[in-house]
């Protein structure tokens, strides 16, 4: 722990909260979480003074953390009571796993890159989080075991929905995954009505791609 730089980063996050409150961000557990989660802990040293930017920034492997109004969109549309168990695809920083476990009971986040998943453990164990359940893999055939999913995030592009997903997904509960081509994507929420699958359109986005065996080659 490092308190000191801790203080010093507090001022920034409050900024960036505001920024996102006048950018429509309406849901106060969506910024109380934002507000609470050290940012800049979860970025890379070389690029941790811009942490509270609201931009993408580089986490090494050949990724990018999200910027965070792309964060708090995706969490708004989860609303989200506390109560939830929530599976996460492509951990990458770890930084939305924190806010997710913040927001939800328990957390179940896959990653395909090992130093990624390592160092977003790493963070999440260092600032005390302790919700979330960790699987090195092809996240394309979501995590049986522990399904099904009152909410299903997948943080990567993809050409279509995985099966895996909606097989997953509890009655009532919310998939949000961007799909379409490698440059550019429909973030798409589907929600699970009994049988039926209802699908919202909730604007246009760019993730990395989803890499795997029900997606696209790696
Ligand atoms: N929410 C993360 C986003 C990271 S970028 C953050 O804000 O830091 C998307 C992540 O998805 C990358 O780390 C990438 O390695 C991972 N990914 C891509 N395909 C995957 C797959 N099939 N299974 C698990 N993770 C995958």
């Amino acid at each position: 722990m490092a308190p000191a730089v801790d203080n010093e980063f507090r001022g920034a996050r409050r900024h960036l909260v505001e920024l996102l409150q006048e950018q429509g961000i309406r849901d106060l557990a969506v910024l109380h979480a934002i507000d609470e989660v050290p940012r800049h802990r979860f970025i890379p040293t070389g690029v941790r003074h811009r942490a509270y930017e609201d931009s993408p920034l580089p986490i090494g492997s050949g990724q990018t953390i999200s910027q965070p109004m792309i964060h708090a969109r995706y969490l708004e549309l989860l609303h989200l009571s506390g109560k939830e168990k929530v599976l996460e695809i492509g951990t990458g920083s770890g930084y939305q796993t924190a806010l997710l476990a913040r927001m939800a009971a328990q957390v179940f986040s896959i990653e395909r890159i090992a130093a990624l998943l390592d160092r977003a453990r790493d963070v999440l164990g260092e600032i005390g989080v302790r919700n979330v359940s960790f699987l090195l893999g092809d996240g394309t055939l979501g995590w049986r075991q522990y399904g099904p999913y009152d909410a299903i995030l997948v943080s990567a592009a993809a050409p279509s929905v995985p099966p895996a997903y909606t097989e997953q997904l509890a009655e009532g509960g919310r998939l949000l995954i961007p799909l379409g081509v490698r440059d550019e994507q429909m973030l798409t929420v589907i929600t699970r009505r009994g049988d039926a699958l209802e699908q919202v359109e909730a604007g246009p986005v760019r993730f990395v791609p989803l890499l795997g065996k029900e997606s696209w080659e790696s």
